[in-house]
């Protein structure tokens, strides 16, 4: 190592305190790792996260993600929106939750978790760093990461004037993420059509601006008490390093809605293009990225931080066996297996909406085929999936369909559900034969893997599966299950067992 030998090596250095650098932090530390958080902010507040500006639209899988790490509650409590399932939207067309058809989820179970919600960005910040900080996370605000050196066996971090060690860097950074310039990861993708506007203003003549959503020749907008949002088709023109004036936002709303309106006041007002680019690994050496340091794309849909979230989910407890030293071979790089196709899907589910609400000949024919399309069973249902995060299906090889899907939350004998015990970060065995062998078979992992028996009256026709850390389905049969097989898939997913490794280190 090229750093002096008397520093501290962290386990894992995270830069930026966001969503994810949070969420990811809270994972790495309930596996008991040494984990700093560098952010550039002096402080957490910042009124683009408050409420309404701040407000966030959560998926299904996210709420999974936060409720089996025991989250869920307290976002819900402190999120000043009150949580309201909402079906969603695609491009601005409504999926009517009366048209979707839950019967055909055959694997989904009803559990606190069923429901998308929206929280505020300052709640889910502030709800991950109460998590973090007594599980022994290290948040060093006033940080700016501005330099990194990859040493190949750790990385040395320099922020705010000072250089840090660790045997991993993860780049939690946002958007425009110094960790991804600075270690070099390509960053590919599309530019934007539009600059969109979202702001709080106030109307000197409010009776101009009709109410509601409008599609014009030149983008759309949205006019809501004390609200505007605008989408203006100019090519990403506008320079967002520039403030947004209160007169370059009435130039753009009198544009796009084709009326004289007068802004009299702008108290707040954001912006974003749909530029689209995505990391071409999400792993070089020991950095790593997740989030919007990984994925840009525009907001609509809303889908970054839930993809950002489930980015650290599903990183963090691979990173964490990696530092532990029982991480099977090849786990790490499973998380750029497993998540690099979600953010592929996640750009173009973006792109798709763009091109739909393109003020074109073109945009309104690809509009109307959509509206009809969602507005049947099959169209609400599929729209419905992708937007909840339920079509989510890691290819992790297996037969049986479950596998790669988020596990039923079954209710157990005990009266507990199976998020509960997923709590810790642990893998769990759901045995639903009593007389089965497998609690057996799994006892050599009885570090990482936990053992809960089913109920047969919920238990789906399943006889066992393996669920893994991040609550997706490892391995499932719905035959009495071979003690060989639930082995071989924890070999796989939890590496060899402590009495294995141990022996060889004292050999
Ligand atoms: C208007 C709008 C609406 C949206 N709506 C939704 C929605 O409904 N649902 C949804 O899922 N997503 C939505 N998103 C996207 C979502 O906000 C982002 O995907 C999410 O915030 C990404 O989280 P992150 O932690 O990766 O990055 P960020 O939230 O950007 O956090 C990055 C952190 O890193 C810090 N940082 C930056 N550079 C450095 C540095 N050099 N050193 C140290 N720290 C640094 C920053 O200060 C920040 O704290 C929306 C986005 C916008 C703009």
């Amino acid at each position: 190592m090229s750093f002096p030998s008397s520093s501290h090596l962290h386990d894992v250095v995270i830069a930026g305190a966001g969503p994810v650098g949070l969420f990811l932090a809270c994972e790495l530390a309930l596996a008991k790792l040494d984990v700093l958080v560098l952010e550039r902010a002096d402080r957490p507040e910042a009124p683009l996260k408050a409420p309404p500006l701040g407000t966030r639209g959560l998926s299904v899988a996210t709420a999974e993600a936060l409720y089996r790490r025991g989250l869920l509650d307290p976002l819900v409590a402190a999120a000043s929106t009150p949580r309201k399932a909402q079906a969603g939207h695609f491009a601005g067309i409504a999926i009517d939750p009366a048209k979707i058809d839950p019967t055909r989820w055959k694997y989904r179970l009803p559990n606190p978790a069923s429901a998308n919600f929206a929280a505020d960005m300052s709640s889910v910040e502030s709800v991950l760093a109460a998590r973090a900080v007594p599980l022994g996370v290290a948040i060093r605000r006033g940080h700016t990461v501005t330099g990194l050196d990859d040493h190949g066996d750790a990385v040395t971090v320099h922020a705010g004037g000072h250089a840090f060690h660790a045997k991993w860097l993860v780049g939690c950074d946002g958007g425009r993420s110094a960790v991804r310039q600075l270690a070099g990861f390509e960053f590919p993708g599309t530019e934007p059509e539009f600059t969109a506007y979202s702001a709080l203003v106030e109307m000197a003549d409010p009776g101009k601006l009709p109410p509601g959503r409008h599609a014009t020749p030149a983008g759309f907008y949205m006019n809501e008490p004390g609200r505007i949002a605008i989408a203006d088709f100019d090519g990403g023109a506008f320079d967002r390093s520039q403030a947004i004036t209160p007169e370059h936002l009435q130039a753009v709303l009198r544009r796009v809605s084709g009326t004289d309106v007068t802004l009299s006041a702008v108290h707040l007002a954001t912006s974003f293009t749909d530029r689209a680019r995505l990391a071409t690994t999400y792993r070089q050496g020991r950095v790593l990225l997740a989030g919007d340091a990984a994925h840009i794309h525009s907001a609509l849909g809303g889908q970054g931080l839930n993809a950002g979230l489930g980015d650290a989910m599903n990183l963090g407890w691979k990173l964490a066996a990696t530092v532990h030293g029982n991480a099977p071979a090849g786990l790490l790089d499973t998380y750029h297996a497993e998540r690099h196709p979600v953010g592929e899907w996640l750009l173009d589910w973006t792109r798709a909406q763009a091109a739909v609400m393109r003020p074109d000949a073109h945009g309104r024919a690809l509009e109307g085929i959509v509206r009809a399309l969602v507005d049947t069973p099959d169209g609400a249902t599929w729209f419905a999936e992708q937007l909840w995060g339920l079509s989510l299906r890691y290819d992790l090889g297996g037969s049986h369909p479950l596998v790669g899907h988020s596990a039923p939350d079954f209710e157990l004998p005990d009266g507990s559900r199976l998020a509960s015990h997923l709590s810790t970060g642990a893998g769990v065995l759901v045995d639903c034969d009593a007389s089965s062998p497998l609690r057996h078979a799994i006892a050599p992992w009885h570090d990482r893997i936990r053992h809960v028996t089913c109920g047969a009256s919920n238990a789906l026709g399943l006889a066992a599966l393996l669920v893994r850390p991040d609550g997706f389905v490892a391995w499932a049969s719905d035959k009495a299950a071979v003690a060989s097989e639930v082995e071989a898939a924890a070999l796989r997913w939890f590496g060899r067992p402590s009495h294995a490794i141990s022996s060889d280190r004292r050999r």
